[in-house]
């Protein structure tokens, strides 16, 4: 039996996640929930699953929460606030974490789970960006077993050697090849990117996710932290991996040798697989997927990814290449512009107009610590937002 904190187990992944654990309760047991202010759907989590914990950012919907699972009957005991979500990742009891909370708010939870040697299903790869080495060295560190569910890296680690160490040269890998769909606006008329709607850009051909994630697959942001994340989980270089628009999203990601093998992973776009293989990792289990119809799919296809209609995807690679802080500056700009064009408050197009001007105005620093990051995403945000009261005004 594996007991599991799933944290932000209300968003795309989190119910993902606890679709795959029903498929198998003699498995999996639910320690912990967490959400950030979602009462409803998280008080049917808890009546489902039974969690001995569950955890609300605000006291207001933690109240409304207690009361529902009184009414019950259910003993969940409601934990409030960012530090409860590091309490309930780090529980001696609990042997694995899933980190689905969306954007930097997932960042310390994870990385309080890493420390205390948890099996992580890392999701969440704003982590990554933000904290690349601090995490990889709480995970060597604690000996934690890191498991990428993100789908490209899912398949990455499938496709790499078992046990690979880090050493593509030793393991025989030239590069590995990224795959992105390019998300709603791939051929989308560059005069007409300038009017699209956030709903528009929530309205993903392949995936359904978060709307954070479903911008960032629009602006091919998403692409760019992923190249990010690629980086610190296979100790791969900005020159080892090349991004592949593959409409289709049938093939996840691709691992390239020496000897001109290419090895791929395959799945219906939906993203019980990775759940699933993360779980159960290095067993395999049921997920509720659908089989992938090859005769269905018919045709893949592949283009190079244009960086002038995706300004975000070259100013990722940027800051991967500068490495320090640029990512976690790069991340927590592009949060905040993303939010401010959800709220309708700036353009599509302003998003990485907002993101280079914040790099371009902002010290890069080393990171030592996880306070290096920290004072650069709070530094990044207050930069974004005049940036965007600039645009605005
Ligand atoms: P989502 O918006 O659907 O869900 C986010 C979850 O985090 C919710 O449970 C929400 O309550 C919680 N949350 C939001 N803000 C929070 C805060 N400040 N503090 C604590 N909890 C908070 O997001 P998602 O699409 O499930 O994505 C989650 C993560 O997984 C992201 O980092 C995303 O990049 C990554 N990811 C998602 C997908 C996907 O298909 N959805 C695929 C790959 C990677
Ligand atoms: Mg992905």
């Amino acid at each position: 039996m594996q007991n599991l904190t799933v944290l932000g187990s209300t968003g795309s992944i989190g119910t993902s996640t606890l679709d795959v654990v029903a498929r198998h309760p003699d498995k999996y047991r639910i320690v912990a929930l967490t959400a950030n202010r979602q009462v409803d759907l998280l008080f049917q989590q808890c009546s489902q699953f039974k969690p001995d914990y569950a955890v609300l950012l605000d006291e207001a919907s933690v109240k409304k929460l207690r009361a529902l699972l009184r009414e019950a009957g259910l003993k969940t005991e409601v934990l409030c606030g960012v530090d409860a979500l590091e309490q309930v990742s780090v529980l001696p009891e609990v042997d694995a974490v899933m980190a689905a909370i969306v954007g930097a708010a997932g960042l310390r939870p994870t990385l309080a789970a890493a420390r205390a040697g948890k099996k992580i299903l890392l999701a969440n790869k704003e982590t990554l960006v933000m904290a690349g080495n601090v995490f990889m060295d709480a995970i060597r560190i604690s000996g934690s077993a890191l498991l990428p569910i993100d789908s490209e890296h899912n398949a990455i680690f499938q496709a790499l050697p078992r046990g690979y160490d880090g050493n593509m040269t030793g393991a025989g890998v030239r590069r590995i090849l990224l795959t992105a769909s390019g998300g709603p606006f791939r051929n989308t008329r560059l005069a007409d990117l300038e009017n699209v709607t956030p709903e528009q850009a929530c309205a993903h051909p392949n995936w359904v996710m978060g709307r954070k994630i479903s911008v960032d697959s629009a602006s091919m942001m998403n692409k760019g932290l992923e190249v990010i994340e690629a980086h610190w989980l296979f100790n791969a270089s900005a020159d080892d991996i090349q991004v592949v628009i593959h409409p289709q999203s049938v093939i996840h990601s691709l691992v390239e040798y020496v000897d001109g093998s290419v090895l791929a992973q395959l799945g219906n776009p939906d993203m019980r697989t990775p759940i699933a293989y993360g779980l159960a990792y290095p067993e395999r289990i049921a997920s509720g997927v659908a089989a992938l119809d090859l005769f269905k799919v018919a045709t893949l296809s592949f283009v190079a990814p244009d960086f002038e209609r995706f300004p975000c995807l070259g100013l990722a690679y940027q800051a991967l290449r500068t490495a320090g802080t640029a990512p976690a500056i790069l991340n927590a700009a592009n949060e905040i512009a993303v939010a401010a064009f959800l709220d309708k408050r700036i353009a599509f197009l302003a998003i990485p107009r907002v993101i280079s001007a914040v790099l371009d105005t902002l010290p890069v620093c080393s990171v030592t610590g996880l306070d290096d990051v920290l004072c650069a995403d709070a530094q990044a945000r207050r930069a974004a937002d005049i940036e965007i009261t600039k645009i605005i005004n």
